[in-house]
């Protein structure tokens, strides 16, 4: 947990320096306050999944490059086992990346967990940002083109994630879905 809060940090620093941006000018990008944004970068306040989204699209990058680095793509297999989520545990929303985003591929992999009667929605992404959810236990709803569309454990979608978007699980059983988000 504290790990990851460092890593955030470091993270949004290094973002930041590259930009040159200050942190007036990356709260007027994120949407973030600079209070938030200087207690994060510090290391001092863990995000919520919602504010972390807000910061990744601000910076125009993945969600996951600010959790972990992908291992460098090569010969060896490459096996990943879905942990603890590394986000603020009050949220509820157990989110993990699969295989977080890497340059090469230009896609992240989540693992996301809705508890029935959880509810979750998203900031549009930048232009060209698609995403999938793959349903892989209990059944959910996604909110996509202005719609709620429900989806059983095996069905899929896929939808432009350049406008508001949202999962929802109204059942009365957990609900397991894969998100692969792909940028352009
Ligand atoms: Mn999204």
């Amino acid at each position: 947990m504290e790990q990851v809060q460092q890593q955030i940090g470091q993270r949004l620093r290094q973002a930041r320096q590259q930009r040159g941006w200050s942190l007036d000018r990356t709260a007027r990008e994120t949407g973030v306050s600079k209070a938030m944004l200087g207690q994060i970068e510090r290391g001092e306040s863990s995000p919520t999944v919602a504010t972390l989204w807000k910061i990744a699209t601000g910076f125009k990058l993945s969600l996951s490059s600010f959790l972990e680095v992908a291992e460098p793509a090569g010969e060896r297999p490459v096996i990943r086992r879905v942990a603890e989520s590394s986000l603020q545990e009050s949220e509820q929303l157990q989110f993990f990346p699969l295989f977080p985003f890497d340059p090469a591929f230009g896609f992240e992999l989540f693992q996301i967990a809705l508890e029935p009667g959880q509810e979750h929605l998203s900031e549009p992404h930048d232009e060209g940002v698609t995403e999938h959810v793959i349903v892989v236990s209990g059944a959910m709803e996604v909110l996509a083109g202005g719609d709620w569309h429900p989806l059983a454990c095996g069905e899929a979608i896929r939808f432009a994630a350049n406008q508001p978007h949202g999962y929802r699980n109204l059942g009365a059983e957990k609900a397991l879905f894969h998100n692969l988000i792909h940028y352009r």
